[in-house]
């Protein structure tokens, strides 16, 4: 099975995604990959690094660079997992470069999933976690966790920036309401994290 989380910058998806993939390993027994994009993979890596710390890219060229972490992502790392049978937990996939590249940087939403869909020859997530959190507050846990990890974001990005993602990832989780699942990304961590198992309970054992 493959259960991707998406959302906006600070909304929690890198921890919900441990927490659930812990929990699917050492409570389940499941054999898990617990992947991201972009930087999955060694020329993953490279990809982030250029597209977080580069020149500033043609938007263009950035929503490419995305499309081609996710190709070599998903030949290389997931869809083998998903053949041995394991479960695959992504932090992001196309959604977020559909919300991103299409809605924060004004590209055609709609051309920018057909690039994802033809990059991973149609691979789509059994489920989709959007954790939804206003800006306001997602912006305040960015700063705390930059702070920490001393790593940039991308998205110095004004407010505006923030609110158009989080709406175009609302419009597509009401797109495809079988496949998605919104929760409310501004509760408790384990608040979450249970409302998170209890759905991929209902789709597991895939
Ligand atoms: O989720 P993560 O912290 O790895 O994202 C790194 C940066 O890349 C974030 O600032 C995020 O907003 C940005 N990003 C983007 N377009 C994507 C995926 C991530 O602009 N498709
Ligand atoms: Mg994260």
């Amino acid at each position: 099975a493959f259960v991707v989380f998406e959302g906006g910058d600070g909304t929690g998806k890198t921890t919900q995604a441990r927490l659930l993939a812990d929990w699917l390993r050492s409570d389940q027994g499941h054999e898990v990959v617990l992947t991201r994009e972009p930087g999955a993979t060694p020329v993953g890596v490279r990809l982030r690094e250029v597209l977080l710390h580069g020149e500033p890219l043609a938007v263009r060229a950035e929503a490419l660079l995305f499309a081609a972490d996710r190709a070599h992502h998903v030949e290389s790392v997931v869809r083998p997992a998903l053949e041995r049978g394991e479960i695959v937990v992504s932090d992001r996939y196309v959604d977020s470069s559909v919300a991103y590249q299409g809605a924060g940087r004004d590209l055609d939403g709609d051309e920018v999933g057909r690039i994802s869909r033809w990059a991973t020859e149609g691979l789509v997530p059994d489920l989709t976690v959007l954790l939804d959190v206003d800006p306001v507050i997602s912006t305040g846990r960015r700063a705390r966790d930059a702070a920490r990890s001393g790593e940039d974001n991308l998205e110095v990005q004004s407010k505006g920036f923030h609110e158009r993602v989080r709406a175009r990832f609302l419009d597509l989780a009401r797109r495809e309401p079988h496949r998605y699942v919104v929760l409310d990304g501004g509760l408790p961590v384990d608040e979450v994290q249970a409302q998170v198992r209890q759905r991929v309970r209902e789709v597991l054992p895939l």
